[in-house]
């Protein structure tokens, strides 16, 4: 008796959930997929990451159960949400005046900066200086850009108008000798933290990526960080690649995300390089550095 009402409950159960729930199939799925991808498209998100992203929404959805009645289209929204969240944050970012701090009388923190010219990286240089000198840990900059004309001067100004120190290299010296001598010069004089610029340049038969690969066995970085502007669409997508397999990204800065308001690059380099957004930066200004809020610009694309 006991294991017919078990059986009947059972068989009861199957109904109330049949009535209850229903299958996603693909059909229902592919008209809001064709929107989505549009969307964010539209948002300045490379085709190929949007794709993946769409891609990644259908997989998770199709056959899965709904409450019937359930519009789907919430369902799809919340999947993608939480795909977005889940490229733009993919676990704790390092905070950098914390850990300039942990290091204060020992080897200092070394943070090498790299980017294409124009991408804003001299001014994202000056901004997190100006970041660390605030939270009471001033680094020394590190000038090995001794290529750009104009680069150690463009530096110095800002040192000068932020009150960090500079260490700098002649035209042409060794870029690596500069971080050297930097890290040396910190580490002599108590500073925790050395932000060590790099050249930029990007000609076809420039020997960069021998000279960044240099200044890292040399300077041995706690981290890379990359520069790109949010302006610049695919091609910062391809610039995050390039100096990704060149030298390794450890996460990146987007420039100018003040100009730009659907914020799609941060997409496309999150999903190209799988590295995390430490900041934005949103103006000219040295405060205009934003800690990357993931949740934010989610929201934001989705508006
Ligand atoms: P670099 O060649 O990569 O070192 O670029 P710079 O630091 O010289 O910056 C190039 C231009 O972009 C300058 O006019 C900066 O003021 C500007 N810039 C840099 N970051 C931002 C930003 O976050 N927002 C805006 N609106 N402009 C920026």
């Amino acid at each position: 008796r006991e294991a017919l009402n078990r059986a009947s409950e059972h068989i009861a159960r199957g109904i109330i959930d049949t009535l209850a729930y229903r299958e996603i199939k693909p059909e229902d799925l592919q008209p809001l997929l064709d929107d989505i991808l549009l969307d964010l498209v539209e948002s300045d998100v490379a085709l190929e990451a949007a794709e993946a992203i769409v891609a990644g929404v259908r997989e998770e959805l199709v056959g899965s159960r709904i409450r019937r009645g359930e519009p789907v289209e919430r369902v799809v929204r919340e999947a993608l949400r939480k795909a977005l969240l889940a490229l733009l944050d993919p676990g704790p970012r390092p905070d950098l005046a914390g850990e300039a701090r942990a290091r204060c009388g020992g080897r200092p923190l070394v943070i090498l900066f790299l980017g294409v010219n124009g991408t804003g990286k001299t001014t994202t240089i000056a901004k997190v200086a100006y970041m660390l000198r605030k939270a009471g840990v001033t680094p020394v900059i590190a000038a090995a850009d001794t290529f750009r004309a104009g680069a150690q001067e463009q530096l110095a100004a800002h040192a000068e108008k932020i009150g960090v120190p500079i260490v700098r290299g002649r035209y042409g010296a060794d870029p690596a000798s500069v971080a050297y001598d930097a890290i040396k010069h910190a580490q002599s004089r108590g500073f925790c933290a050395v932000l060590v610029d790099t050249a930029g340049r990007m000609h076809v038969d420039s020997n960069l990526v021998e000279e960044l690969r240099k200044i890292v066995r040399v300077s041995n970085p706690d981290y890379k960080i990359l520069v790109v502007d949010s302006l610049t669409g695919n091609d910062a997508v391809e610039q995050a690649r390039l100096f990704n397999e060149a030298v390794g990204v450890d996460g990146v800065i987007v420039t100018k995300v003040d100009a730009d308001p659907k914020g799609g690059t941060l997409v496309s380099v999150a999903h190209a390089i799988r590295k995390p957004i430490l900041y934005l930066g949103t103006g000219q200004g040295y405060e205009d550095l934003e800690p990357f809020d993931p949740q934010k610009t989610v929201n934001r694309l989705l508006e």
